[in-house]
């Protein structure tokens, strides 16, 4: 491979078209580029081979999904089709992994059909990243259907479908499955058992979780991670022993991470323990002092028991470090077309009709015995200012928007950067109930499948 500098050289001479490498040293340097983040010379490159095949095109593709570049990878892998040539089923299992990504269901549901109208291989592959898309993208029928057409199953297969019915709140079933696939004698990696965690946190089986959380090291030789360890603590805060959820962080051999501590901060801000939260948020921000999340749990909990200077103490601490919070934002796909909402948007070229939706959806659940809840509004306001603040969050105008623009009946599809807040949660039952619709909201955490005035999740996330 080139070094560094020899890296730029070539790409100077690329740029001047002034090279002289023939394919094979080309792929070589695309695939260097690629490995290095230099995802803008690797293009160069990749722009500058005349004849490129199947497996080069697929490779910038490839190199834009593991950047995170998923626009980029879609919209090359449009122009590939467009020069008439076929994908791969590896090109194929990567744009479904960039679509369960980004949450866009359309794309994946066309790849789908491309596969089958074009006789693509449905390789394991191939038929495992369609149950992830569809399982990432909100639609678990879709991807149990795939998974029992699928003929095959190795133990990828199952561990997809255990991981899609724990998201999205399946525990039982999910567990049930882990039983198949060790009838089956398929070999459960790390990836399987926090499916299986998260699915004994979700279904509330605290003894159950306990016993695999044991058995993967006992039985499988599998040494328990951080994020195995953080899907024990749920099971803990969802029973409410958060003593023991303590204890167990404390009886670790290794020290707890990010993740672990963040899992005990959000059982303490479920049950609204201040004392617990207030350590939790101390030991999470010592390891992580940027961690915005932190603060804003830590301020939440003092908002809600009107401890207004605290949470004010907070917000400067917040500020005083230069911490950022990530704003939140949603998005959605209506007719190929993705649409983002922010809080209190007003890009929208529709936003008129949409907060005159809002307006109209939060007088009717109010009738429903909706009641607004302002404990997560971090500032001391007068109710109203308060109620209305929370009535433009970008979940609740985005569900504004995809009622007026479609179908009657059809179910309702929101991806969210962060977690929902606990009055957003409460406002999608009610409008689940009035509006006779299935709405399925995926947030930082998890699904939730609201439905009929009720959300899988059983209110803990
Ligand atoms: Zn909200
Ligand atoms: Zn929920």
């Amino acid at each position: 491979m080139y070094s560094k500098s020899g890296r730029l050289e070539i790409a100077r001479k690329i740029a001047d078209g002034t090279h002289d490498l023939n394919v094979i040293p080309l792929t070589a340097l695309m695939h260097g580029y690629i490995k290095f983040g230099e995802l803008q010379l690797a293009r160069d490159v990749f722009d500058s081979v005349s004849d490129k095949d199947v497996v080069l095109w697929t490779a910038m593709i490839v190199g834009y999904a593991q950047h995170g570049l998923d626009h980029d990878a879609l919209t090359l892998f449009c122009i590939m089709f467009l020069e008439g040539i076929e994908p791969n089923d590896y090109t194929i299992a990567c744009l479904l992994s960039v679509c369960a990504s980004s949450g866009v269901l359309d794309y994946g549901k066309q790849l789908h059909a491309h596969v089958l109208r074009n006789d693509i291989r449905l390789t394991i592959s191939v038929s495992n990243a369609l149950v992830t898309m569809y399982a990432r993208c909100g639609s678990l029928i879709a991807a149990e259907y795939v998974f029992k057409h699928a003929g095959v199953h190795d133990a990828v297969s199952y561990t997809s479908m255990i991981m899609a019915k724990a998201q999205h709140g399946l525990g039982n079933e999910a567990i049930e499955l882990f039983d198949e696939m060790m009838e089956q004698r398929k070999k459960p990696d790390h990836i399987t058992y926090i499916g299986v965690l998260a699915a004994c946190s979700h279904a509330g089986l605290v003894d159950l979780g306990w016993h695999h959380f044991q058995m993967m090291h006992k039985k499988h030789a599998i040494e328990p991670q951080m994020s195995h360890y953080a899907c024990m603590i749920d099971p803990f805060g969802r029973a409410g022993l958060l003593k023991e959820a303590d204890e167990f962080i404390r009886s670790m051999p290794v020290e707890p991470d990010v993740v672990v501590r963040g899992a005990l901060l959000s059982a303490c801000r479920i049950h609204n323990n201040v004392d617990l939260a207030r350590r939790a948020a101390e030991k999470l921000l010592a390891i992580e002092p940027e961690n915005s999340g932190a603060y804003a749990v830590i301020a939440n909990v003092y908002a809600s028991y009107g401890e207004w200077q605290e949470a004010a103490e907070i917000r400067k601490i917040m500020k005083d470090r230069g911490v950022k919070k990530e704003p939140g934002c949603c998005w959605i796909q209506i007719k190929k077309k993705v649409h983002v909402f922010g809080v209190q948007d007003s890009f929208h070229p529709l936003r008129e009709q949409i907060y005159a939706m809002v307006s109209k959806l939060c007088c009717q659940v109010r009738e429903l015995g909706y009641q607004p809840d302002t404990s997560s509004v971090l500032h001391d306001l007068e109710e109203e200012l308060k109620e209305q603040l929370l009535s433009h969050h970008s979940e609740k105008l985005a569900v504004a928007f995809e009622l007026i623009s479609t179908a009657d009946g059809s179910t309702l599809r929101i991806m969210k950067n962060l977690r929902v807040c606990n009055d957003c949660h409460a406002w999608f039952k009610f409008v689940s109930r009035l509006v006779q619709r299935e709405i399925v909201l995926r947030d930082a955490n998890r699904f939730h499948h609201f439905k009929n005035g009720l959300c899988s999740c059983k209110d803990y996330w």
